[in-house]
């Protein structure tokens, strides 16, 4: 796999070891490339590395957020983590909570000025909310 070759490539350079329990999140970020919580990585690596903590799940995310494989961003109070770490647009759904991904090509002006002043970008994400179109629908449907 592509991104899991990459991601392990970027680990390597940032110096971090590849343990098995580094493996295995590198795997489960690939396999699932939406947003998840450390929670929901933790359960699913459970069945693999059985001797696994939710404290060290969250150790590795930051590690991976810090070398910018990872974005995390927080919403109702949960912090969420995607592979998208391109500067990008999360939609978050009031109702539901569903979370979609929108490029964001009209901030490539906001890189540019953070380039010129000297800053690098590494990962990041803009908050929008609202009805996701299956729950404006059912709304619009109670009116
Ligand atoms: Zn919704
Ligand atoms: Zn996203």
């Amino acid at each position: 796999m592509l991104q899991e070759t990459e991601f392990i490539r970027i680990l390597r350079k940032n110096q971090h070891k590849i343990t098995p329990q580094r493996l295995g999140l590198i795997r489960y970020v690939c396999s699932n490339p939406g947003h998840f919580t450390a929670e929901e990585a933790y359960r699913n690596l459970k069945k693999s590395e059985p001797t696994i903590t939710l404290a060290t799940v969250y150790n590795i995310l930051k590690i991976f957020t810090k070398a910018g494989i990872l974005n995390t961003f927080e919403s109702n109070g949960s912090r969420w983590f995607e592979t998208n770490s391109a500067l990008h647009v999360n939609f978050i759904c009031e109702n539901c909570g569903s979370i979609e991904d929108y490029e964001a090509s009209d901030i490539t002006p906001i890189l540019k000025k953070i380039k010129e002043s000297g800053g690098t970008f590494v990962s990041g994400t803009i908050l929008v909310r609202g009805y996701c179109r299956n729950c404006a629908k059912a709304i619009e449907r109670d009116h």
